[in-house]
């Protein structure tokens, strides 16, 4: 059986991995990016590359999009050239970034509108992960409409799971990323007091990497301490986004996020000093006694 036709909307960190690996599977893929130079080395290797995302879906069985926030979002799927524009009834729709539940939910109405399915897919992992096809999917919608884009996300995941409704997916990546916020503000107050109280830095990351506070993302941020990366593997700002969005999706359950809330303004404050465009990491480093 030939394989479904892939559309991809986003050339980021994330969405370029993801090429790799649909293009390396044999998937027919055609690519969309604001940005149209970062589509040129895809379709060196086989890609069509399209001018709008309504052009880009348009034989697309299968859409996903992988974009910065709510409002890239919009911009690719919605108006005169986005994607719902564009695509056929019954294309299975895709939304893969980490965006609000609130907006999720008028993606999945408008994607029901035009007679197309609808899944939110988040995905965990970062840049490496996306590159070699082992991010993990965390998904929202219909198991009949997932079974239907399960080959698609086999082929970039090392797992994908079936959380519920519309929206599970959405909600639990901020629940996943609002934790990973505040574990990563913690490393980057525990730093600050670390030189500020003149202890041997190497020493104490060590105890506190190989000890109770040492989580996976903690062992892996400290890594970066010395050793940065060379680009980003995850921008800081998008990290301040993710909290805002937590943020505002607990107020409306009546819920207060007090640590998310603490690490928001902590990674706030390094967006506004320029390190938002660095690896989230350069929040460690971004403290300074007041
Ligand atoms: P990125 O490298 O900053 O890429 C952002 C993408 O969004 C680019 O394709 C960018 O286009 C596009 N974009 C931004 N604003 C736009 C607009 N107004 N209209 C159209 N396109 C727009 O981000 P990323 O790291 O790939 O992340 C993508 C999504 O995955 C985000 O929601 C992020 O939170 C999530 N995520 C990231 C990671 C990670 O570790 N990096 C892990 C899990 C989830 P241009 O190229 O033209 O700027």
């Amino acid at each position: 059986m030939s394989k479904p036709r892939v559309a991809l909307l986003g050339l980021g960190i994330m969405g370029s991995g993801m090429a790799g690996r649909l293009l390396s599977a044999g998937f027919p893929l055609t690519i969309y990016n604001r940005s149209r130079y970062k589509a040129a080395r895809f379709a060196d290797a086989g890609a069509s590359v399209a001018a709008t995302p309504r052009q880009a879906v348009a034989h697309a069985d299968i859409v996903i999009s992988i974009v910065a926030d709510d409002a890239a979002s919009k911009a690719v799927w919605f108006g005169e050239d986005g994607a719902l524009a564009g695509v056929a009834r019954g294309a299975v729709l895709i939304e893969s970034s980490t965006l609000s539940v609130n907006y999720i939910g008028e993606l999945a109405k408008a994607a029901a509108e035009r007679g197309c399915e609808f899944l939110d897919a988040p995905v965990t992992g970062s840049k490496p992960h996306a590159e070699s096809g082992q991010v993990l999917f965390l998904v929202g919608g219909s198991a009949q409409t997932l079974a239907t884009a399960r080959p698609a996300l086999e082929v970039m995941s090392r797992d994908i799971v079936h959380l519920g409704p519309t929206g599970s997916g959405a909600l639990l990546k901020l629940i996943n990323n609002f934790m990973c916020g505040v574990q990563l503000a913690s490393l980057a107050e525990a730093s600050a007091l670390i030189d500020a109280g003149k202890l041997d830095r190497e020493k104490a990351l060590t105890v506190l990497t190989n000890g109770a506070p040492g989580s996976p993302l903690i062992k892996t941020i400290a890594a970066r301490i010395s050793a940065a990366p060379t680009s980003p593997n995850f921008l800081l700002r998008l990290m301040a986004k993710d909290l805002t969005y937590a943020v505002s999706e607990a107020k409306s359950h009546g819920l207060a996020l007090e640590t998310a809330s603490a690490a928001l303004e902590i990674f706030n404050r390094a967006a506004e000093a320029g390190h938002g465009d660095e690896d989230f990491s350069a929040v460690i480093g971004s403290i300074a006694a007041r």
